[in-house]
């Protein structure tokens, strides 16, 4: 099962050849091939602690950086330990043209954060972003936006103690200090009811008066196209 690099042989995973991971650039849970391996001549006469290995995704060919720990030095080989450390982590998305411009730069500076597992930043982020959003949404648009945040704790059944907090991230903005701690899995719920919030507000009203805009223009453009076809 160890991850290995051969003199003039390269890299071998033993038995679990195949290797997978969800890419960080097309998102496609794919099979990674090496691409660039250290030289092992140079390997075995500097014997670092960590090395990279750069592999490629079979899905979209673009390039991911892996970092090993070292396990130990052989005559011929190197054993390396299995778990690594990716470089780049898959970003989160989010539709963010439809957001006021200033709750976008600081939604993806959030998102950013969430990524690469900062998430006390992540929550700092999410409330300056639900903050700038509540700017242009106005009161009555909080309002709402508040009411979308109690559905989406509703549809998912998530009792009032684990979800204070994440009211408080959003909501609770002009009392910084009192930002709560949150850890990995209530991040993972801060994100879900951010988006579902930013959706309802914004993404849903942007894409459906846009979508009803173009119905229009056909409408109104359509009658000549329609009388020449018949
Ligand atoms: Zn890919």
């Amino acid at each position: 099962m160890a991850i290995t690099i051969e003199r003039d042989k390269g890299i071998s995973r033993g038995a679990e050849e195949q290797f997978g991971l969800e890419c960080p650039y097309c998102g496609i849970y794919s099979h990674m091939s090496p691409q660039a391996v250290p030289d092992f001549e140079n390997l075995a006469h500097i014997r670092p602690k960590h090395i990279g290995i750069v592999y490629q995704c079979d899905a979209c060919n673009a390039p991911v950086f892996l970092r090993f720990a070292v396990r130990q030095f052989n005559d011929d080989s190197i054993d390396l330990y299995q778990n690594f450390i990716e470089l780049e982590r898959p970003k989160e998305r989010f539709q963010f043209s439809y957001l006021p411009k200033q709750t976008e730069l600081l939604f993806r500076e959030a998102l950013s954060c969430y990524s690469t597992n900062n998430f006390n930043a992540f929550a700092s982020m999410c409330r300056r972003a639900a903050a700038s959003s509540f700017t242009s949404l106005g009161e009555s648009g909080k309002l709402r936006a508040f009411d979308e945040v109690m559905a989406a704790q509703d549809i998912a059944e998530i009792d009032d103690e684990s979800f204070d907090p994440i009211k408080k991230v959003i909501f609770d903005s002009g009392e910084g200090d009192e930002l709560p701690l949150l850890n990995r899995a209530q991040a993972g719920i801060l994100l879900e009811v951010m988006k579902d919030m930013f959706y309802q507000c914004f993404v849903r009203r942007g894409k459906l008066s846009r979508a009803i805009k173009v119905r229009r223009f056909f409408v109104q453009d359509g009658s000549s196209g329609v009388k020449s076809s018949a």
